[in-house]
């Protein structure tokens, strides 16, 4: 599975899963991109965030 923000790969094992209040998932690579995810920030403002994906269509 890919990171929700920044797109890198994430092995199984590592990363961390995010469930919203309103119910959807979303998994990370880091706990970096979980925080600014929650923080809905703009993956296109990090340069490690160099493959933005568009899973947050939930909204
Ligand atoms: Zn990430």
């Amino acid at each position: 599975m890919k990171c929700s923000f920044c797109g890198s790969e994430i092995r199984k094992g590592t990363g961390t899963t995010y469930v919203k209040m309103d119910g959807s998932v979303y998994y990370f690579c880091s706990r970096r991109c979980m925080k600014f995810s929650i923080e809905k920030k703009d993956p296109r403002k990090f340069k490690w965030a160099s493959k933005p994906i568009n899973n947050a269509k939930a909204n």
